[in-house]
């Protein structure tokens, strides 16, 4: 059984997942095994970014195992709700893809459980969903070599939008030519409950 995860003693590890994410929850383990599975297939001293194509818990593995974090843009989020993470050079869009695998999985009933969560999670127990995590290591995931198509779409949008006041809220938001922003072109995602005063 590995004592380590990416650099780090398995139990210490614990305890840092706990007070940074909130509980030692199974998604926090598998995702520190998945970023060490990848970062043992690149090369070492290149600098990389990463997506993950779950919001769930893998962020925050990324955030507390790495130095990307979505605040400063080398980690990004692309919902495909698959349980996967890409760990790819900033340059040249060159990583590595690690996933569950559904295959590999089937021989570890308490993780495989946690995985589909097909038994209520009240029933399940954290603590062999732990031990399954830990004794399979690398044994439970897929990978596939990849070239990431789209680098910093982010800071390439921005780089060539003009900041403009809205036309409905009035606030400054970044226009590449439009005159609403995109909470008031429908994506607001809030109700205001007072009438406005000013
Ligand atoms: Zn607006």
């Amino acid at each position: 059984m590995a004592e380590k995860v990416c650099g780090i003693d398995f139990e210490e590890y614990l305890e840092k997942a706990e007070s940074f994410h909130g509980t030692a929850a199974p998604g926090m383990i598998a995702g520190a095994y998945m970023i060490d599975y990848a970062t043992s297939l690149l090369p070492q001293g290149d600098l990389y970014d990463v997506v993950c194509e779950s919001g769930h818990c893998l962020p925050d593995a990324v955030q507390l195992l790495t130095p990307c974090t979505v605040g400063n843009g080398w980690l990004r989020i692309v919902p495909t709700t698959r349980y996967a993470l890409t760990i790819y050079n900033k340059y040249n869009g060159e990583g590595v893809r690690v996933f569950i695998d559904h295959e590999k999985i089937e021989k570890y009933t308490a993780a495989r459980s946690w995985f589909y969560r097909d038994i209520p999670k009240e029933q399940q127990s954290l603590e062999d969903i732990i031990h399954d995590l830990r004794r399979a290591g690398h044994d439970l995931y897929g990978v596939q070599r990849v070239v990431v198509k789209i680098q910093h779409p982010h800071n390439e949008n921005e780089r060539h939008a003009e900041s403009k006041i809205c036309s409905g809220c009035r606030e400054v938001f970044k226009s590449m030519g439009e005159q609403l922003c995109p909470a008031c072109s429908g994506a607001v995602y809030y109700e205001q409950m007072k009438p406005d005063t000013a």
